[in-house]
């Protein structure tokens, strides 16, 4: 029987979450002490644990069938891989920064200067399209220190909250590429992989959908009823039962959770009351 073979980040920002997901998707792995490979004991996958730089090499040479890591390497290193799906973990971005003191006139500011980054090639094309030539220095790592030591005149790296580039005085000027974590697959994956992959992604996306929806119940005047209903979506349509005083019902929904904040004032205006919010687990439609 075949088994799929996936290669996660081994330690760094992505394990933990791609470790999670699996769990999420009821996949559990044999862990054993410093394995590089563990097989899943109730799924035929088996997980791969390395450097995220070389996953998508890996993946293209068939080593690993699928693998999980940031859109910015798969980007980076350019090999021949499908991009299955974005699974909404480790959101960053890439941008270039500046010394906080410069007064930037946009991307012509690059021009004949150092870039200190571990991004060359997203960079070198970036700045092709912007008409600009500069000095492409690669750093593998501490790139934000690059400036302060004379090494270069600007930085291009992954920023989340942009405290990094802060602390080291500098300022985000132009966002390169905006990166998640996702899921990647060979090109030529044989139809038996290919029916785990398919039926590993509806997993994922009944994890991630339920993610972004809450199971919300309340009770409201049964003459209030109809206009809620309307409010409400749910999977089908909202269900609504009596309760057991006279007058009113309990309605259960299924509302994403942005759509939820945007709503409650009216469910109040309603007469809505005693409204749970709870979450959900998976979500099959
Ligand atoms: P490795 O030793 O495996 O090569 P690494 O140092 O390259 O690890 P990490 O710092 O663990 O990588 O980051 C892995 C990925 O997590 C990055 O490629 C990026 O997609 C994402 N990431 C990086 N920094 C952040 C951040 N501050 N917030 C959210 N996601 C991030
Ligand atoms: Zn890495």
């Amino acid at each position: 029987m075949s088994t799929l073979k996936l290669a996660i980040q081994k330690s760094g920002r992505l394990s933990d979450s791609s470790k999670a997901l699996l769990k999420e998707c009821g996949i559990s792995i044999q862990n054993g002490k410093n394995q590089l490979l563990a097989p899943a004991v109730n799924f035929p996958m088996e997980i791969l644990y390395l450097r995220d730089d070389d996953i998508p090499q890996y993946v293209e040479d068939g080593v690993a069938d699928i693998g999980i890591l940031g859109e910015n390497v798969v980007q980076e290193t350019d090999k021949s891989v499908v991009v299955s799906q974005q699974l909404g973990f480790s959101k960053c971005r890439l941008s270039l920064a500046v010394p906080k003191a410069v007064d930037y006139p946009g991307p012509s500011y690059f021009q004949s200067k150092r870039i200190a980054t571990s991004y060359p090639n997203i960079l070198s094309k970036y700045l092709q399209t912007q008409n600009v030539e500069a000095e492409i220095h690669k750093i593998s790592g501490s790139v934000e220190i690059a400036p302060s030591i004379g090494l270069a005149e600007g930085v291009c790296d992954i920023v989340s909250s942009g405290s990094t580039l802060f602390s080291n005085g500098l300022k985000e000027v132009e966002v390169i590429l905006k990166s998640q974590a996702v899921l990647i697959a060979s090109d030529n994956l044989s139809p038996e992989k290919q029916d785990i992959l398919d039926k590993f992604l509806f997993r994922i996306e009944a994890v991630n959908r339920a993610k972004s929806n809450k199971y919300i119940i309340m009770n409201a005047p049964n003459e209030k009823v109809s206009e809620i209903v309307q409010l409400l979506p749910g999977m089908r349509s909202p269900t609504v039962v009596p309760l057991a005083t006279e007058g009113w019902s309990a309605i259960h929904s299924v509302v994403n959770e942005q759509k939820f904040w945007e709503m409650i004032d009216k469910l109040k205006e309603y007469g809505a009351e005693g409204i749970l919010v709870a979450p959900i687990e998976k979500m099959i439609l």
